[in-house]
């Protein structure tokens, strides 16, 4: 589908004079097609741009709440000509690495509000078809606890063209993967944040402010409950990543979040690969992860990773060169897994140590 193209740019026309003078929207002003709208259950209703701002469908319809995911914000006139309106915005083109996940808990909150006092939402987009299907499946697979197929299912029924973009799909089987939550421990969750991120920096050559959260604090600094496993310079035993801080991987496996399935239980095609939490790592020791190169969390004490695309990663403490990072091309493991974006130690050049040690360095 080529929907793509065509949301990029802002649509809302301005209206004419003789539009104002009589108060009236028409459809002309916009180019999302002819309205266009599903209930999906009952009181939620998902439509394109054209059905949220049909002001008489949605005085008939009694819709009081709008949950606009566009590129643009509802026209304003639409709430000055319902006061009762309650809205809300989400800033997204429809681009499969748009960040839609990381909105998925307030667009929950804002539809079950409406729903939970009684009162009709309409979702929408552009055309209702990838973004605004994104936020119903979201929310529906969350309130009833299921699963991203049946649900996606459930919406086709009611709504045939419903189609979020590739990106959206594999969000929202990561969020099943999360039970309906945002679990930041996830290496699958690190992998797509960094990657959001990396797309970031490949359009303005820095790690933007909103996105330095990435980075881990320095576990060498760590005095709240450090962790038991870290890693240390070879040289000078200064510890450079603790065992959260590694992202494994397999042997020859691509480390792209939504390549892979943590599915326990999934009734899914592909036999799932499981990535092996870094806190489990230790006890479970599984052969095939692979042990090369140790990738790990962008990391405080890498100075270099907020204002470059790539460069080496020394020890803050001897200077000794670790190992590399690169925000955009990523690495290749001697293993054969392609990487991006990497940050990476060489394991030959740091030591694995235990929690007595950690302690005494700590304190
Ligand atoms: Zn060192
Ligand atoms: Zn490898």
């Amino acid at each position: 589908m080529n929907w793509h193209i065509l949301i990029i740019r802002c649509t809302h026309k301005p209206a004419s004079m003789a539009q104002e003078a009589t108060n009236k929207l028409f459809r002309e002003d916009f180019d999302a097609g002819p309205s266009s709208y599903d209930e999906i259950i009952s009181g939620l209703f998902l439509g394109n741009l054209t059905a949220a701002t049909d002001v008489e469908w949605l005085k008939e319809a009694k819709i009081n709440y709008i949950l606009t995911v566009d590129s643009c914000p509802l026209p304003r006139k639409i709430q000055e000509l319902l006061p009762n309106l309650t809205v809300k915005y989400i800033q997204i083109t429809d681009m499969p690495r748009e960040d839609l996940l990381t909105h998925f808990g307030d667009s929950y909150e804002f539809i079950d509000h409406a729903l939970e006092s009684n009162n009709k939402i309409l979702v929408h987009c552009y055309f209702g078809v990838s973004r605004s299907a994104t936020l119903v499946i979201a929310y529906l697979m969350k309130k009833y606890g299921k699963s991203f197929s049946d649900t996606f299912e459930v919406v086709k029924e009611k709504r045939r063209f419903v189609g979020p973009n590739a990106g959206f799909l594999a969000q929202l089987k990561l969020y099943e993967e999360m039970n309906f939550g945002i679990d930041s421990t996830s290496v699958q969750f690190k992998m797509y944040k960094l990657q959001i991120a990396a797309d970031k920096v490949r359009k303005a050559k820095i790690l933007p402010q909103n996105c330095t959260e990435l980075i881990k604090p320095d576990p060498a600094l760590a005095t709240v409950r450090p962790e038991p496993t870290v890693y240390r310079c070879k040289k000078c035993r200064r510890i450079v990543a603790s065992a959260s801080n590694i992202l494994p991987h397999m042997p020859r496996e691509k480390q792209i979040w939504r390549h892979i399935s943590t599915k326990r239980t999934s009734k899914q095609s592909k036999p799932s690969h499981e990535p092996v939490e870094p806190q489990k790592k230790e006890e479970q020791q599984p052969a095939e992860l692979c042990t090369k190169i140790l990738f790990v969390e962008p990391l405080a004490w890498m100075p270099d990773i907020t204002h470059k695309v790539e460069g080496k990663l020394n020890c803050p403490k001897c200077s000794t060169k670790l190992g590399s990072f690169s925000w955009i091309a990523g690495s290749q493991c001697p293993c054969g897994s392609k990487i991006a974006p990497a940050f990476y130690l060489v394991p030959s050049k740091v030591d694995w140590s235990n929690a007595v040690q950690n302690v005494q360095v700590t304190v």
